[in-house]
């Protein structure tokens, strides 16, 4: 920095902006503030003087970002951290900051993200506040602190997958892809209390492979899993749209049919059926039976147990076949 370069005038702006910035470091050593702030891992300091763009800053605030002083510009515009904001986080962020230099009472406060030197982004959480206006009023100074938050963002993301893939672990059958036991029992329990006015018609279908513990003797295990997961893929298949199919328990499926009476859901569990039957699963041939209920007054316990009776029915009758 050579002083005797500058003319008088630059020399003068050069005084103001260096008054302004140590009057509002004076005041902080008074106060007493940074002394403990310092002590905070990740904490950058910033002052911005807005009447030349120029930030000042101590070096955890660069450091985060992979630079050293020594690589820094004399004079660094705010421009410098603003150009590297990631694109969806530049409007919002500038919004933030102008809103807060025209409105005291409103504080800066941010989190962005912000390009280091080695192109990966960082998260900060930045909170700032104009602490000194000129005579008309207008913003001069800004101080502010930022936080590297880089790791928490990353567990949070972290978190918000790892919910999801439980969540949907909860939600489906492993084996089969289809609704779990608790997730279609919560469907129609949703359907059922959407349906206390009795407006909408809604059947349901219990269904339940034919001789499965036979098939599994006779071929094992595994054959009756792959079985499953294939009755699975056809049910998912064959329901429309606001159809939803769930494994009730071992080889016991249940189906809700919103918005659809009991002659239509036979006809949609009928259909179900001949697929299945048709199917030849590695050689071995595989029916299925159900029993259909339309809902009217019962509760999600007398309904499933109405479409258990008539389940039970079809098996009585030969098996192969839908019972209403
Ligand atoms: P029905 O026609 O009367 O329904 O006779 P079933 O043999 O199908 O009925 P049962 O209740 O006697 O046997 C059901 C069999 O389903 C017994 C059980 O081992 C088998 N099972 C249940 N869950 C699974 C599973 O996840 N994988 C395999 N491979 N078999 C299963
Ligand atoms: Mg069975
Ligand atoms: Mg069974």
């Amino acid at each position: 920095m050579n002083y005797h370069d500058y003319s008088k005038d630059q020399l003068l702006v050069r005084i103001e902006e260096l008054e302004r910035l140590n009057r509002q470091l004076l005041k902080e050593i008074n106060d007493n503030h940074t002394f403990s702030l310092s002590q905070v891992e990740n904490l950058g300091h910033w002052y911005l003087d807005l009447t030349n763009g120029r930030a000042t800053f101590n070096d955890k605030k660069i450091n985060i970002l992979g630079y050293t002083r020594d690589e820094m510009p004399e004079f660094v515009h705010y421009s410098f951290f603003t150009n590297k904001l990631h694109k969806d986080d530049y409007d919002p962020t500038m919004n933030s900051m102008i809103k807060a230099m025209h409105d005291d009472t409103v504080n800066y406060e941010h989190t962005y993200r912000i390009q280091a030197k080695d192109g990966t982004y960082r998260w900060f959480y930045d909170l700032g506040k104009v602490v000194e206006r000129n005579s008309e009023g207008k913003a001069t100074l800004v101080a502010g602190i930022v936080f590297d938050i880089t790791s928490q963002k990353e567990n949070e993301v972290l978190l918000r997958t790892q919910n999801q893939q439980l969540l949907e672990r909860v939600m489906f059958d492993e084996l089969t892809g289809l609704r779990s036991r608790s997730s279609i029992l919560e469907e129609l329990k949703f359907h059922l209390n959407q349906n206390v006015s009795n407006t909408h018609v809604l059947s349901i279908a219990m269904v339940d492979i034919d001789d499965f513990k036979t098939i599994n003797d006779t071929y094992g295990h595994l054959v009756g899993d792959a079985i499953l997961r294939k009755i699975g893929e056809i049910i998912n298949h064959t329901i429309r749209g606001f159809d939803i199919g769930g494994r009730y328990g071992g080889e016991e499926f249940l189906m809700i049919f919103p918005n659809t009476s009991l002659a239509q859901g036979h006809r949609a569990a009928q259909r179900l059926l001949e697929r299945v039957s048709c199917e030849v699963f590695e050689g071995i041939r595989v029916t299925l039976s159900a029993g259909v209920t339309e809902h009217s007054t019962e509760t999600i316990e007398e309904l499933i147990e109405l479409a258990d009776k008539k389940l039970y029915e079809a098996k009585k009758a030969g098996k192969n076949q839908v019972k209403v």
